[in-house]
């Protein structure tokens, strides 16, 4: 008998020896890919019958997927503001993308604080932060939402070059090649910085015509009325007037437009010309009838967003397979997100902004094997400002107290606790007027209810039950029997304000709660 307790014991603590010694010595690999406006409704992943993302599903397959995760600030460079310190825009400094607001670099952020504990850290592609990165061993980033064909890169001697090429294949060309010249006695943390699927959707040429066959169908709530929501009727993002059909549709385009279809090589513009010419023929049919042709823009939208996002996944796919042809996949965290979700023609719109769904959530998946287990779904609220936190804790990091999100690194390995672990969201978007009319607002979302406060141009309430009105067309504020659930609303949006320190509006919320009691 003592025999066999002793054995036990060696059996435990070499097993904890064991455990420990891989914590120390086989610190994970991080590998972030994130996309620009790519969203949930088309990944596969997601249950998208829109198109098959293969590359990305696997992420999922092998690791998790996030089914509610939600965005702080649902635009660009904010939501990298965001990735990079794990707190909200108005503490990081970077309300929204306008080219004077500078993303301070000398302030603390996730980089900075793997490569202090021995980390080899790069960011390769778009960036968008306007001031140049800090804290990385090795950057190359796109200048502001950089271009399609044969893309400028700036280097890390502030040199600005032209690439030949599709800046998808470009963007993984430059991270496969640093994976492969990096100090390897290192563990790294890589973020490939996708500029895939950003407006205005320039599929690469071999993508052109994929979907030709496909007549999407239109969502229910294309031709909304915005009744009740006044933010929502003065908005500039419709498909309808917003989506030119030039420059976004590629009808006629100008191919000497600097930066855009003039950066093309001959034989790119001769494809993109007889293909764009074919489709104008359809346009001429439709071009004097309003509502033929708005639909028509619908099918053309998706047609060429979905072809540039065939080569995000496929592009995906190929850092993937490198990964596992090296080896390296067994000791690398995988993550794909995007900076946002984006409006594939809900309420007739593209774009993000506001606190609804499409564009407040943002696909999240993660795998690592051996440590999550294949095929997990998470559905706890998780904010991007956890997922500095969550990677801080993986590569066993002390996470800093004035970061603002929280680690779910436990909940992927399912050893969280019962509790509910966020019962709330916290949301606020800034950028007003340009470019698309989007009204300031702030809001509070629960796993069932939604609060929004619209201010400066507007000043109005939103309620939304997502239960039943899961495309929140239906206001709900100030009808009869919400009375409760708005006032438990208001309360928990004045706590979250206080508790992330955002000053602005826990004055707005002080400002309203005196005018009402005078
Ligand atoms: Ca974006």
């Amino acid at each position: 008998m003592h025999q066999r307790l002793t054995i036990l014991f060696i059996l435990f603590f070499t097993s904890v020896y064991h455990y420990n010694s891989y914590a120390q010595n086989k610190r994970p690999n991080i590998l972030v890919i994130l996309s620009d406006d790519h969203t949930q409704q088309t990944i596969s992943a997601y249950g998208s019958k829109l198109m098959s993302t293969p590359s990305i599903d696997r992420i999922a397959k092998e690791g998790a997927i996030l089914g509610n995760t939600f965005v702080t600030n649902s635009i660009c460079a904010p939501s990298r503001a965001v990735l990079l310190t794990g707190k909200y825009s108005h503490l990081n400094g970077l309300k929204d993308n306008s080219a004077e607001r500078r993303f301070d670099g000398n302030q603390q952020q996730l980089q900075k604080l793997l490569g202090n504990r021995g980390y080899e850290t790069a960011w390769i592609g778009k960036w968008h932060l306007q001031s140049l990165p800090q804290g990385f061993d090795y950057w190359t980033i796109l200048p502001d939402q950089g271009n399609y064909f044969q893309p400028d890169f700036i280097n890390m001697k502030n040199d600005t070059i032209r690439h030949e090429g599709y800046v998808t294949n470009l963007i993984s060309d430059f991270s496969l090649a640093w994976l492969g010249e990096r100090d390897s006695s290192k563990p790294f943390f890589l973020v490939i910085g996708e500029k895939a699927t950003h407006r205005n959707w320039m599929p690469d040429i071999k993508d052109l015509g994929a979907f030709d066959n496909v007549n999407f169908p239109l969502p229910e709530n294309f031709f909304d009325k915005y009744d009740n929501r006044r933010a929502a009727l003065e908005q500039d993002m419709t498909i309808d007037n917003t989506m030119t059909v030039g420059a976004d549709l590629k009808i006629r385009a100008n191919y000497d437009k600097p930066n855009m279809f003039g950066r093309m090589h001959q034989n790119e513009k001769k494809a993109y010309r007889e293909y764009y010419d074919r489709v104008a023929g359809e346009y001429d049919k439709v071009k004097n009838n309003p509502k033929e042709l708005v639909k028509w823009k619908y099918q053309r939208y998706m047609k060429d967003y979905l072809s540039t996002a065939r080569s995000l996944d496929r592009n995906i796919g190929r850092i993937l397979r490198y990964l596992d042809s090296t080896g390296l996949a067994e000791n690398t965290i995988v993550v794909y997100t995007s900076d946002q979700g984006f409006y594939m023609g809900e309420h007739g719109w593209f774009d993000k902004r506001f606190m609804y769904e499409e564009s407040l959530r943002t696909p999240f998946m993660i795998k690592y094997p051996g440590w999550i287990k294949p095929g997990t779904r998470l559905n706890d609220m998780v904010v991007n400002i956890d997922f500095a936190p969550t990677l801080l804790d993986m590569a066993s990091v002390p996470v800093p107290a004035d970061i603002q999100g929280k680690s779910f690194a436990k909940q992927l390995t399912g050893s969280h606790s019962t509790e509910v672990w966020r019962k709330s969201m916290y949301y606020h978007y800034y950028e007003y007027p340009e470019p698309h009319k989007v009204a300031p607002h702030f809001g509070v979302r629960t796993m069932r209810y939604k609060l929004i406060r619209f201010y400066g141009p507007i000043n109005e309430w939103e309620l939304y039950d997502l239960k039943s009105d899961k495309s929140e067309m239906n206001n709900l504020y100030g009808k009869h029997g919400y009375d409760k659930q708005t006032e438990e609303l208001k309360k928990e949006l004045k706590k979250l304000a206080k508790e992330f320190k955002d000053e602005e509006v826990v004055k707005i919320l002080a400002d309203l709660e005196g005018k009402k009691n005078k």
